[in-house]
């Protein structure tokens, strides 16, 4: 048998099938497929991307406050991307949206701005709410709220799991204007009667597929039901399958489509696999790729928490500087990790496909799976790490010699 063959367990006898690395559950179907080999070879093509989008605004055509102009300003943001351009205009006139972008597009600033607008304008507490599938993705938009909102009095309150819920039981009494928010997290404080959405003007689903895809949709959909109904919903995803299509339904009024999603991501990666014998050979591979230069910045993922933690440890005891990041890991180490790889201390992120989702690593060099994705999907997201707004990235997979 090869070792192509015994690199793919059965998933089934592992007994934690269902569920992710995040202990959420997650469809059985289509996992654990086999993807065909050649469907990791690719030839980059140069893609037209956001970058090359001429918009028709400047940011100064936005009626936001000067306070607002004046952070986009020194965030240093000249012209807006696609999905700002197109969508502000409507989210400021109260419109429902469907925004088709993924991570990359500044769908981020899209959906705040409007929001930090609005925000400034009535100072009404707890009147937005931002749900997003990941800690890491709820952190990154708290992040962006504080940028484009510095100097203006609001507040924001992420409740995330991982993190004491005491402190945000807390800072939830302080009357914050907007909570950023996974749905498992929101779920709790809403059973524990300390979170109260009948005040909510605008809702956010960000990554909406993704929450999907992380077994969210009863969550959501009881969150949503506590908003009023005539509030504004802002309704990100990347893909629309028929489940998503299906909430935008429940959820949206008259909604306006926007759609920035560039040709495939994966058509601006150059992708190959690499082929090996055995476990020893593919450990001596990556050890050989790593200690090339021009393997600036690699994100490596792995298949489960443990073994990701397992071969971050390998890469530090043979000097290369690497951090993990899985469902194992408090909030704070994510954190730290995430931080120190951005920072570029660690030239290594060892990653499981959860972990990952939605983050936003500039500068990725290399994509390399050390283990192989569960879904083409998934590989599809993990290789949309690189090659990012306009870069030309590269993608490597360990598949076994056949
Ligand atoms: P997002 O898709 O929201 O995760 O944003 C991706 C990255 O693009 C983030 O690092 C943003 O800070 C950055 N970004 C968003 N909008 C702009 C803009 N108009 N100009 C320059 N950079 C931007």
């Amino acid at each position: 048998m090869s070792y192509y063959r015994k690199s793919r367990p059965q998933r089934g006898g592992q007994g934690n099938r269902a569920r992710n690395n995040s202990g959420q559950r997650r469809p059985k179907k289509g996992r654990g497929a086999y993807i065909h080999p050649s469907k990791f070879v690719n030839q980059a093509k140069t893609v037209v991307t956001a970058e090359e989008y001429q918009a028709t605004h400047n940011f100064a055509d936005f009626p936001f406050a000067e306070a607002i102009q004046a952070n986009i300003r020194s965030r240093g943001y000249k012209i807006p991307s696609a999905i700002q351009d197109q969508a502000i205009p409507h989210i400021l006139a109260g419109e429902d949206i469907i925004g088709l972008a993924n991570t990359g597009t500044g769908k981020t600033a899209a959906f705040l701005l409007p929001i930090v607008n609005r925000l400034y304008a009535n100072r009404k507490t707890l009147s937005a709410i931002v749900l997003a599938p990941t800690r890491e993705l709820a952190q990154q938009i708290d992040d962006q709220f504080r940028i484009f909102s510095r100097g203006m009095k609001l507040y924001s309150t992420l409740l995330v799991g991982g993190a004491p819920i005491n402190r945000q039981i807390a800072d939830l009494r302080r009357r914050p204007h907007i909570v950023i928010a996974t749905p498992g997290r929101t779920m709790d404080l809403i059973k524990r009667k300390v979170l109260h959405l009948d005040g909510i003007e605008v809702l956010v689903l960000d990554e909406a597929d993704r929450m999907l895809d992380m077994g969210f949709v009863g969550d959501i959909r009881t969150i949503t039901s506590q908003t009023p109904e005539n509030r504004q919903t802002l309704f990100f995803s990347a893909t629309i399958t028929p489940q998503v299509e299906q909430l935008t339904k429940e959820f949206l009024r008259n909604p306006r489509t926007i759609s920035v999603r560039t040709a495939d991501t994966s058509e601006s990666v150059d992708q190959n696999v690499v082929e090996v014998d055995s476990k020893e050979e593919k450990m001596e591979k990556l050890l050989e790729m790593l200690g090339r230069d021009e393997f600036e910045k690699v994100l490596l993922f792995g298949e489960t928490k443990y073994g990701v933690q397992r071969l971050s440890d390998k890469l530090n005891k043979q000097g290369i500087n690497s951090v993990a990041i899985h469902g194992n890991k408090s909030q704070s180490q994510r954190k730290s990790a995430l931080k120190s790889f951005k920072d570029n201390q660690s030239r290594v992120m060892v990653a499981t496909d959860v972990a990952a989702r939605g983050l936003d690593i500039p500068n990725v060099s290399h994509v390399i799976n050390f283990d192989q994705p569960a879904t083409y999907e998934d590989y599809v997201h993990r290789i949309g790490r690189t090659g990012r707004a306009g870069a030309t990235g590269k993608a490597l997979t360990f598949v076994g010699k056949r």
